[in-house]
């Protein structure tokens, strides 16, 4: 598999439409959070992204937001559906939720902590729903989260 196709195809495709924005508007207003050009600002930073750490989301945004005010605006993106973590081993990384995102899934590799988004599969996407049937419930939401290697970092012997 391509990976880089794959991540490429997935983030191209990622809308930047002014609907995107009236939905992210929308998505802090119903919880009562006011906009602010610097929510504004980080937000547009999460658009077509990999997912980001918090450091490497501070990185991108350095001399325009400071660490406290940053971790305030994920915390209040969180409390609105915009933003979502991805655990991380004992940490995680953020991205946008879905949405403003296609559904997919991810691979993290353990050793240099890349999270790659996958592509929606359909056998995978109808197991889920098969299982859930199974424990009788309407499955709502779900996430899936594999863990391993990626190429640079696979053990040499396997
Ligand atoms: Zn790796
Ligand atoms: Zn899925």
């Amino acid at each position: 598999m391509d990976i880089c196709k794959t991540v490429a195809t997935i983030y191209n495709n990622c809308y930047m439409s002014t609907n995107n924005k009236e939905l992210f508007e929308l998505s802090l207003r119903r919880r009562g959070f006011s906009i602010t050009s610097q929510r504004h600002m980080v937000f547009k930073e999460l658009i077509g992204q990999e997912p980001l750490s918090m450091r490497e989301l501070y990185e991108r945004l350095r001399g325009q937001v400071d660490r406290a005010s940053l971790y305030r605006i994920i915390s209040v993106f969180e409390k609105s559906g915009v933003v979502v973590r991805i655990p991380v081993g004992w940490k995680y990384k953020l991205e946008l939720s879905e949405a403003f995102n296609y559904h997919h899934h991810h691979i993290t590799c353990i050793k240099c902590n890349r999270v790659i988004p996958i592509e929606e599969d359909e056998t995978v996407e109808r197991l889920i729903k098969e299982v859930s049937e199974k424990h009788a419930i309407l499955p709502f939401a779900h996430q899936l989260e594999i863990q391993g290697f990626c190429r640079a970092c696979r053990p040499a012997d396997s």
